[in-house]
């Protein structure tokens, strides 16, 4: 979803947390119930920010179709049965050839794009920034926390 975001509550009890000191993505929860609110990552240029759209609730415009369903190397059997929507599917992102794939659907390279417009509000990084730095949970990468 576009990153907009011209109000902010409850901003005392969100935290913003890493995986691991060098991981890529920053995600924001609510210290109150364990909502994830959103993530970011560098690849999102500042233009949108992921929303679980069943993590909490949304009023944003959810409207657009799928376009991808990513990192599937990461989504064990255990979590529940596989998508079936018709999209493409890209295991990772470690080769080239898939980011270059990715980025040839029209509508995933429209919304990895910089802003064209000035954002109304803040953007979802720029929240993050201002709740400090992140804590940082030193997972071990790969391991199965479920298991
Ligand atoms: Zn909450």
């Amino acid at each position: 979803m576009r990153s907009d975001i011209t109000d902010v509550k409850g901003r005392d009890k969100m935290v913003v947390v890493k995986l691991r000191e060098d991981g890529a993505v920053r995600r924001v929860y609510c210290t109150n119930c364990y909502s994830i609110l959103g993530h970011v990552h560098a690849l999102f240029n500042n233009n949108v920010f992921g929303s679980f759209v069943e993590h909490c609730v949304n009023s944003g415009d959810l409207t657009a179709p799928l376009s991808a369903i990513l990192f599937m190397n990461d989504y064990p059997e255990s979590i529940g049965p596989i998508p079936v929507e018709n999209a493409p599917v890209f295991h990772s992102l470690r080769f080239p050839q898939e980011v270059d794939r990715l980025f040839s659907i029209a509508a995933v390279a429209n919304s990895f794009k910089p802003p064209t417009e000035p954002t109304k509000g803040i953007t979802m990084g720029a929240l993050m920034e201002s709740l400090g730095p992140p804590l940082v949970l030193n997972l071990e990468k790969g391991k199965d926390l479920l298991s």
